[in-house]
C-alpha cells in the first residue's frame, strides 16, 4: 500500500477548505504560487502512524468547466498532477449547490470524500442530513466535520485510508439513456488510444466533449483519433440541441442537476427553521420577481441624488478654495510666465479636477456600502434577466456603476467576471458609463446653453451612455465576440453590517487611482495646454487694436493649439465644432477633464478677467460659432470617444494591446459617426436655432 498520499481539498469557495487544510495539517504547511499565475497555493503535511498524507488546499470552484483563473488552476492540478484522492469540501446548509462539483469529481476517476464540512450550521438551520443514505445514493464515503473545531478530522482520515486499501468502483450519474447511448460511443473511441485514456478518463472527458468544454477539444488533441472523435462529438452536439432545443451543455447540467434532487430528497429533511432570518425576510421583498428591478432602479437614482446633493458643497469649498489660491499668486506675483503657468495652466487644469473629488468619493463611499451590505449580489440578480437581453451577465452591473464614478476603477472589478468573454465585454463597455471627468464638461454646457434644463440635459446623458452601452455590448456579442452564454451560479450572500474599516478600504483604494490621475496624466497635460496656448508669444503690430480682450483672442488663434485646432477643424466641422471645440476634442484625449480647462484657456477675455465658470459660461454661449446644437453633440461626443490615458492603461493592463486598439478605434468611428449624424439631422430640421 503506497504510505505517501497526494490528497486534494477541492470545493466551492467559503465551504470551509482552508479551515480544514489547517485542522487537519496544524502548522506543517507551506503557501505559495501555482506556476505562473497569482493563485495562492497551500501544501501541507500530516503525518499519522506510518503513513505521510500531502494536502493540497485547491481554490475554490463551482465547477470543473474552467472559466476563472482560479477554476483553470483547480482543474489543471487534478487533471495534470492526479492526486491520490480528492476530499470534496461540502457546506451542508447548501448541499445541492454543492454536490454539483462533486459529480463532476466523480466522473474523473479518482476516488473522492465528500467532507459535509459546517454541519454544526446546518443543524442549528434545522437541516438534517442523513449521511449513510445519501452516500449510498452517491455513492461516495461522507463524514461530518465541524472545521473550526477540528471535529471529524480522525473521521476523515480513517475514510481516506480505507478508501485507499479498498477502492470501490467509481460511482457516476446516469445522465439518461439518449446522452448515454452518445457517451458510450465516444468514450469506446476515447478508451482505444491506452496512452491518452491513462492520462484523461475516457467517460470525464466524452461527458466534457458534449458540455462543448473548449479545454476537453483542445486536450483531445493529443489522441491518435481526435479528428474522427471530435467529429463524433460535434455530430452528437448539435443532435442533443436539435433533440432538445436546448443547448448540449445546458441539458448536461439539468441532468445533474435532477440527479442531485433525486438523490437529496431521499436523504435530507428540513425540519422547522430555527431561527427567524433577517436575510430571507429582506429577499422577500428586495428580490422579488417585479420589484427587484423597480428597487435596484430606485437604489441607483438615490445613490445619484445624495451624491450630487451631498457633494455640492464640499465642491463649491474647493472652488472658493482655487479661486483664493489664483487670487493670491495674482495678487503678490507680477505679470510674469511662470505665474500664467502656475494660475492658467496649474490651478486652472488640475484645480478643476480635484474639485470633483468630492463628488467621486461620496459615490464610491455609497456604494461601497450597497457592496459591503451585500445589496450588489441583489442588484446582480435584478438586472440579470435585463442584461442578457443584451448579451450580458448580472455580473456586470457592480463594474458599470463604477463607471459613474471613474473607469479605472471600474474596469478592474470586471476580475470577478468567470467568462474571459464577458469580462472583455464589460470592460469595453464601461467608458460609456459617463464618469466624473464627464460631469464638468456636461455640467458646463448644459448650463450655458440649456439653462432652464440643465439637470434634465446631464441626465440625459447618463442615460444616452447606458443605452449605448448595452447596444454595443449586444452588437459585439454578436459579432466579434461570438459565443454561447456562460451559466454560472451566483451568490448570495447574507446580509450584514459593513465596517468602517472596509468601507474605509474601499473608498480609499477607488479614490486614490482618480486623484493619482489629477497630480500626474492632468497636470502634464495642464503644462502642456498652457505651453501650446501660450506660445509661439504673440507681438501686436504696432497702432492694432489697444485692447486686450481683441489681443488676447488674436493671441491664442497664433498659438500652437489655434494652429492646431484650424489644421484639424475639417475633421470636426461636419459634426458642427469650430475651431476651439476641436482643440479641446484634441486636448482631452488625455484626459475629459482637461476639456473644461482648455476652453477656459480658449475662452480667457484677458487674464484679469475671472477665470470662474460663469465667466466661461458666457464667454462660450455668446461665442458666435456655438450653438445649442453644436454643444450637445460635442457632449455626446466627449461622452462617446475613448477615455483618459489612465483608463486606457488599465484596458491594456488587464486585457491587452489588441483589445486596447480596437476600443480606440471603435469609439472614435462610433462616435464621430453618430455625432455627425446627430449634427446633420439636428441641422436639418433646425435645431441649432430652435433649441
Ligand atoms: P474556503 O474558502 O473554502 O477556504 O473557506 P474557509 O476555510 O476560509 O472558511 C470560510 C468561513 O467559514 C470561515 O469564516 C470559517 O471560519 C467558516 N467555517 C469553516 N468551516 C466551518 C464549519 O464547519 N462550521 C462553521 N460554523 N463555520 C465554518
Ligand atoms: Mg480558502
Amino acid at each position: 500500500m503506497n504510505n505517501n498520499l497526494t490528497i486534494a481539498l477541492a470545493g466551492n469557495p467559503n465551504s470551509g477548505k482552508t479551515t480544514l487544510f489547517n485542522a487537519i495539517t496544524g502548522a506543517h504547511h507551506k503557501v505559495g504560487n501555482y506556476p505562473g499565475v497569482t493563485v495562492e497555493k497551500r501544501e501541507g503535511i500530516r503525518v499519522r502512524g506510518d503513513k505521510q498524507y500531502r494536502f493540497i488546499d485547491l481554490p475554490g470552484i463551482y465547477s470543473l468547466t474552467a472559466y476563472s483563473i482560479d477554476e483553470v488552476v483547480a482543474r489543471d492540478f487534478i487533471l495534470d498532477e492526479k492526486p491520490d484522492i480528492i476530499v470534496d469540501v461540502l457546506d451542508s446548509t447548501n448541499l445541492e449547490r454543492n454536490l454539483y462539483l462533486c459529480l463532476q469529481f466523480q466522473e474523473l476517476g479518482i476516488p473522492v470524500i465528500g467532507a459535509l464540512n459546517m454541519s454544526d450550521e446546518a443543524e442549528a438551520k434545522g437541516i438534517i442530513v442523513d449521511e449513510k443514505n445519501l452516500s449510498l445514493s452517491l455513492g461516495l464515503p461522507l463524514v461530518k466535520t465541524i472545521g473550526p473545531k477540528g471535529i471529524g478530522i480522525d473521521a476523515l482520515l480513517d475514510a481516506i485510508d480505507a478508501t485507499v486499501s479498498a477502492p470501490s468502483d467509481s460511482h457516476s450519474i446516469h445522465y439518461g439513456d439518449e446522452i448515454e447511448s452518445r457517451l458510450a460511443i465516444l468514450q469506446k473511441s476515447i478508451a482505444a488510444d491506452t496512452a491518452f485514456s491513462a492520462k484523461y478518463p475516457a467517460r470525464w472527458l466524452a461527458v466534457k466533449l458534449l458540455e462543448k468544454d473548449a479545454n476537453a477539444y483542445e486536450r483531445l488533441k493529443e489522441h491518435s483519433g481526435a479528428p474522427q472523435i471530435e467529429a463524433a462529438a460535434r455530430e452528437a452536439v448539435t443532435w442533443l440541441d436539435k433533440h432538445y432545443g436546448k443547448d448540449s451543455e445546458i441539458i448536461v447540467t439539468e441532468q445533474r442537476y435532477g440527479y442531485i434532487r433525486g438523490a437529496v430528497r431521499e436523504s435530507i429533511k428540513i425540519v422547522k427553521h430555527a431561527d427567524f432570518s433577517v436575510t430571507e425576510a429582506v429577499d422577500k421583498v428586495i428580490m422579488n420577481r417585479f420589484l427587484s428591478l423597480p428597487i435596484f432602479i430606485l437604489v441607483l437614482w438615490s445613490v445619484f441624488q445624495l451624491t450630487f446633493l451631498l457633494g455640492e458643497y464640499p465642491m463649491a469649498w474647493l472652488e472658493t478654495f482655487f479661486g483664493f489660491l489664483s487670487d493670491t499668486i495674482l495678487n503678490t506675483m507680477s505679470d510674469s510666465l511662470i505665474r500664467s503657468l502656475l494660475v492658467d495652466g496649474i490651478i486652472g487644469g488640475v484645480g478643476g479636477v480635484l474639485s470633483f473629488v468630492p463628488l467621486i468619493v461620496i459615490l464610491f463611499f455609497l456604494l461601497s456600502i450597497l457592496e459591503d451590505v451585500g445589496y450588489m449580489s441583489r442588484a446582480a440578480f435584478a438586472t440579470d434577466k435585463l442584461l442578457h437581453a443584451f448579451g450580458l451577465h448580472g455580473q456586470s452591473i457592480f463594474p458599470m456603476m463604477l463607471g459613474f464614478g471613474c473607469s479605472v476603477p471600474a474596469i478592474m472589478a470586471s476580475r470577478t467576471l468567470k467568462s474571459p468573454r464577458d469580462r472583455i465585454i464589460t470592460i469595453l463597455i464601461t467608458p460609456f458609463m459617463s464618469c466624473g471627468a464627464k460631469l464638468p464638461v456636461h455640467v458646463l454646457l448644459a448650463a450655458a446653453f440649456f439653462p432652464n434644463h440643465a439637470a434634465s440635459m446631464v441626465m440625459v446623458l447618463y442615460a444616452v451612455g447606458v443605452v449605448l452601452s448595452l447596444c454595443c455590448a449586444f452588437v459585439l456579442k454578436k459579432t466579434v465576440l461570438k459565443g454561447d452564454p456562460t451559466p454560472f451560479v451566483m451568490e448570495l450572500p447574507p446580509y450584514r453590517a459593513p465596517t468602517p474599516q472596509g468601507i474605509l478600504w474601499h473608498v480609499w483604494e477607488k479614490t486614490w487611482l482618480y486623484v493619482k490621475k489629477a497630480g500626474t496624466i492632468i497636470l502634464a497635460s495642464a503644462i502642456l495646454i498652457w505651453a501650446i496656448t501660450s506660445f509661439p508669444a504673440y507681438e501686436p503690430a504696432p497702432g492694432a487694436a489697444e485692447e486686450s480682450v481683441v489681443n488676447a483672442e488674436a493671441a491664442l488663434e497664433h498659438s500652437y493649439a489655434g494652429q492646431l485646432g484650424h489644421f484639424i477643424v475639417p475633421v470636426f466641422r461636419p459634426m458642427g465644432f469650430e475651431w476651439k471645440l476641436a482643440a479641446a476634442s484634441v486636448t482631452g484625449f488625455a484626459a475629459k477633464e482637461v476639456i473644461v480647462s482648455t476652453l477656459g484657456i480658449l475662452y480667457r477675455v484677458g487674464t484679469e478677467e475671472d477665470e470662474e465658470s460663469e465667466g466661461l459660461r458666457d464667454a462660450i454661449r455668446q461665442d458666435p460659432d456655438m450653438n445649442p446644437l453644436a454643444a450637445f453633440v460635442f457632449m455626446l461626443f466627449t461622452l462617446i470617444i475613448p477615455p483618459c490615458f489612465a483608463a486606457l492603461a488599465t484596458i491594456k493592463a488587464e486585457i491587452g494591446w489588441k483589445w486596447l486598439g480596437f476600443e480606440v478605434l471603435f469609439l472614435l468611428v462610433l462616435g464621430w459617426t453618430l455625432c455627425t449624424i446627430v449634427y446633420q439631422l439636428g441641422s436639418l430640421f433646425g435645431l441649432g436655432v430652435l433649441l
